[in-house]
């Protein structure tokens, strides 16, 4: 497959060397996308994404687990619903590893569309608005 001569769908400045390739398929036919990226662009969708998941799991299960340390420590009550609430509490140390996450992800992407945009290219939202879904390669 040939992705020469077309500029990157990501920063729009530089030529493709690589793609993206979403598979499709409606009822029996199947079909192929291929959304032209630069090489330095797919590098850093790759970063933004490991970044995201790393950055994630780490503030929320050290917040979780901090958190967990913390009740243990103080005298709070940690039967019945009192463990309930804690263990409630230690989740919502999901909400700002998710800000923090998205906030790496749009550093990386700084200059150029993120990797989710992959979507918003013509060709393919052509073939979404014509009824094909996305599915994983064979
Ligand atoms: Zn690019």
């Amino acid at each position: 497959m040939s992705v020469n001569n077309q500029g990157c769908w990501f920063c729009e400045t530089t030529d493709a060397d690589d793609s993206y390739e979403v598979f499709l398929k409606k009822d029996e036919s199947k079909s192929v996308v291929n959304v032209p990226s630069c090489s330095t662009c797919k590098s850093k969708h790759k970063k933004a994404i490991i970044g995201f998941l790393i950055i994630f799991f780490v503030v929320s299960l050290c917040g979780a687990g901090l958190h967990v340390a913390v009740l243990f420590l103080s005298n709070a009550e940690l039967s019945g619903p009192g463990s309930a609430i804690g263990a409630a509490l230690a989740l919502l140390w999901c909400v700002p590893a998710l800000i923090l996450a998205f906030g790496w992800v749009s550093y990386c992407s700084k200059g150029i569309k993120p990797q989710r945009h992959t979507i918003k290219y013509p060709e393919l939202m052509e073939k979404l608005n014509d009824g094909y879904l996305m599915v994983k390669p064979d």
